[in-house]
């Protein structure tokens, strides 16, 4: 529809540029023809007026000739005696002379009758001397006493020429006729050169004179036969002339100064200009031919055609020009429109990427291969507290590592580049802007490009605080309950045992006042039973004790290879870190590298070392409360609370060292360490050594306790266990 309306659209002006065009053609030709023709005329008419000069010229130069002979007496004294020799040569040799002198072609002398009696060719073979011309015109002009003019051949030489006379009067009497011939071939031989034909008719419409031989004496238009008569009669055109009419058609030109003449036979037209000569009763006609003016028509309409055809050419170009505007000027258009669509699509796009990315809560970063941020979402940004344009651009460490764990992030940082990452993830801890701690799982994969080439690393971020919190709280919340197990497994042996002792401790007591008031009363037989019952009731006494350090034994165990480095750490993870930072007691660790496999019952293990570790923090707690108090005399400063775990191992024995700064152990507290219900503690039970010594002999191993060695207070509590070589991996 578009393309039919814009091939409408062209055609419009198209067609008016093709109008033109033959307008131009048409216009040309006519305008060529138009100005050819004026040319051609005007060249005619010049021309007419400067031949006609010539031909008069030429026709009366020499009619003074006759004129002047006839005044001669010579001439009238050869009339009078024709026969006279000298008179007849004296009048020969005048007429030979001026007619010499004149430069025409025959002067000669006739007597009334016609018949020539002296000539100035007299000594040729064609002498006019003895010949008639009485039947000539311009002789009965003459003879009448007037000046005759006549054109027509010659009868004696046959060659045309223009006759003119005049009368030799004496006493008012014609006694005679002089004669001149001029021959008019000189100016025919200049017509000769002309390009085109030019003839001359006489007043009857004879061509006489012309530059094409075959017209000659040919009529232009019908003759009377009066007049066909009278000039056959005159041998005006020779002996044996007949009218016959010329090859052409005469047509006369609208508002042209001439006629047109058609040569059929020739296939020739020519331009005839007329130049009337009234004097001589001749007519001048010359002629063009107009093929110059088909030829000027021809060049203008090739000339026009070409301009016509640059014109035709312009005008299409300048249409497929604007054609090529046009459809530019749409193909821009639908450009604009598809970027336009394409921007609001990206923008679409952008704004539900966007939108995507803020609801996001997993953090995303990505690096480039150097480890510079180059994008963070907001989920990221919020979870470190920094915004994306103080994270994008920077390289590592980034801000949010944690202080604590350099190491450890500067070593993630290496594996990425060396291109090991682990699609199982990575927790990480993370220092918020603020100062609290952000535990974090982080998720790394290669970022590769459009073209399929690693740029760089993308994390996901996933924020596990919370879980970690709520793991923290559920094992701290297991400790509780382990503690609240343990408080009621001893608060049971407790009862039991105060069940158990309370029979043969009251028994004891009765029956050693009963002693005391025997031994008072000296009945010593019943003094003697009644200690015998009670040595009986101490020494069920030690029974039940025995039995509770059996049952302590008899507890089922497992034993299994374990690591004595892990059980620091779990009783650690259990409890002990959460008591010293509750009591502001730092812990370090010197670990021994590697695990050191023993063979135990994992839980018990733990339980030892737990306990071991509490008793240190116990016993640095009442030290550090003593601290508290203004310092002492001496000056001497304690060294500062520790809780150091060690452990070491030798060929045999694996060894964890529970080492404190309090108090220490004095002899008399040494001795008794690990006997049951010895105890220095308001609230203690003083079966927690005693327990733990029982468990690690059942591991066959041994429990040690001493003072340290290097020169400050506190206590060193040892477990000693066989190593189990390479039984872990
Ligand atoms: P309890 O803790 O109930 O007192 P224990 O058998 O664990 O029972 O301890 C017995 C006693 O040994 C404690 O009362 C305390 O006097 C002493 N003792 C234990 N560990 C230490 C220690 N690390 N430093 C000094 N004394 C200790």
């Amino acid at each position: 529809m578009t393309r039919l309306r814009q091939a409408l659209r062209g055609a419009g002006p198209m067609a008016a540029v093709l109008g033109l065009a033959v307008l131009l053609v048409v216009g040309a030709g006519e305008w060529a023809t138009r100005s050819e023709l004026d040319n051609q005329w005007d060249n005619l008419r010049r021309s007419g007026e400067v031949q006609a000069l010539a031909l008069r010229g030429v026709a009366t130069r020499y009619s003074y000739l006759p004129f002047t002979a006839a005044q001669q007496p010579l001439i009238a004294e050869l009339l009078h005696h024709p026969d006279a020799l000298s008179l007849k040569g004296d009048a020969n040799a005048y007429l030979q002379a001026i007619n010499a002198n004149a430069g025409s072609d025959t002067l000669y002398v006739m007597n009334t009758d016609g018949l020539t009696v002296a000539s100035s060719n007299w000594d040729t073979p064609t002498s006019f001397v003895g010949q008639n011309y009485r039947n000539r015109p311009y002789f009965r002009d003459a003879l009448q006493g007037q000046p005759g003019r006549f054109y027509g051949v010659g009868k004696t030489t046959g060659e045309p020429g223009l006759f003119a006379s005049a009368p030799v009067v004496e006493n008012g009497r014609v006694i005679g006729v002089v004669a001149v011939k001029v021959a008019m071939q000189p100016i025919v031989d200049t017509w000769a050169q002309l390009r085109d034909p030019v003839f001359v008719t006489d007043d009857r419409g004879i061509v006489f004179l012309g530059s094409v031989a075959p017209w000659l004496y040919k009529t232009t238009r019908p003759v009377p036969e009066q007049q066909v008569q009278q000039v056959q009669f005159d041998e005006q055109y020779g002996a044996r002339w007949t009218p016959e009419p010329v090859p052409w058609q005469t047509r006369q030109a609208d508002g042209q100064p001439g006629s047109e003449l058609l040569l059929p036979g020739q296939g020739k037209r020519y331009l005839a200009f007329e130049e009337h000569l009234p004097d001589l009763g001749w007519t001048l006609t010359l002629t063009a031919d107009s093929r110059a003016i088909a030829l000027a028509r021809q060049q203008a309409w090739a000339l026009a055609a070409l301009a016509s055809g640059l014109l035709v050419l312009g005008a299409l170009y300048w249409q497929l020009r604007e054609r090529r505007l046009a459809e530019n000027r749409q193909a821009r258009v639908q450009l604009e429109l598809r970027v336009q669509e394409r921007t609001q699509e990206l923008q679409q796009a952008q704004a539900f990427r966007q939108s995507m990315e803020d609801s996001l809560l997993v953090g995303m970063r990505a690096r480039d291969l150097e480890g510079r941020i180059v994008y963070v979402n907001a989920a990221m940004c919020e979870m470190v507290g920094y915004s994306a344009a103080e994270l994008i651009g920077s390289l590592p460490p980034y801000p949010y590592w944690h202080p604590d764990d350099l190491a450890r992030h500067w070593s993630d940082v290496d594996t990425a580049q060396a291109g090991q990452v682990s699609p199982q993830g990575r927790e990480n801890r993370l220092r918020h802007r603020d100062g609290h701690d952000v535990y974090t799982m982080f998720y790394t994969a290669r970022l590769i490009d459009g073209e399929g080439r690693h740029v760089g690393w993308m994390s996901s971020v996933v924020d596990i605080t919370a879980q970690k919190r709520a793991e923290e709280q559920q094992q701290q919340r297991e400790v509780q309950l382990q503690r609240v197990q343990r408080v009621i497994t001893v608060g049971e042996m407790a009862s039991t045992l105060a069940h158990e002792l309370n029979q043969p401790l009251a028994a004891l007591v009765n029956y050693a006042a009963a002693a005391r008031s025997l031994a008072a009363q000296g009945r010593t037989e019943l003094l003697g039973e009644t200690l015998s019952a009670l040595s009986s009731q101490a020494l069920r006494a030690a029974d039940i004790v025995g039995r509770i350090r059996r049952w302590v034994r008899q507890q089922p165990q497992v034993r299994e290879p374990c690591d004595l480095n892990a059980a620091v750490d779990q009783s650690l993870a259990l409890l002990l870190r959460a008591e010293a930072r509750r009591h502001g007691i730092a812990v370090r660790l010197d670990l021994a590298h590697g695990p050191l496999p023993v063979s135990a019952d994992r839980v018990l293990l733990e339980q030892v070392v737990l306990n071991l570790g509490l008793n240190a923090l116990q016993a640095m707690q009442g030290m550090h409360a003593m601290q508290a108090k203004p310092p002492a005399a001496s000056g001497t400063e304690a060294p500062s609370p520790e809780l150091l775990l060690r452990t070491a191992a030798d060929a045999r024995f694996a060894t964890l060292q529970v080492l404190d700064r309090g108090p220490g152990l004095p002899p008399e507290i040494a001795d008794r360490l690990f006997e049951p219900f010895f105890t220095t503690r308001a609230d203690g039970l003083g079966l927690g050594l005693n327990i733990c010594r029982s468990i690690v002999e059942s591991m066959g191993g041994e429990l040690l306790a001493r003072n340290r060695d290097d020169g400050g207070p506190g206590a060193v509590f040892e477990i000693r266990l066989p190593r189990l070589p390479d039984l872990l991996p």
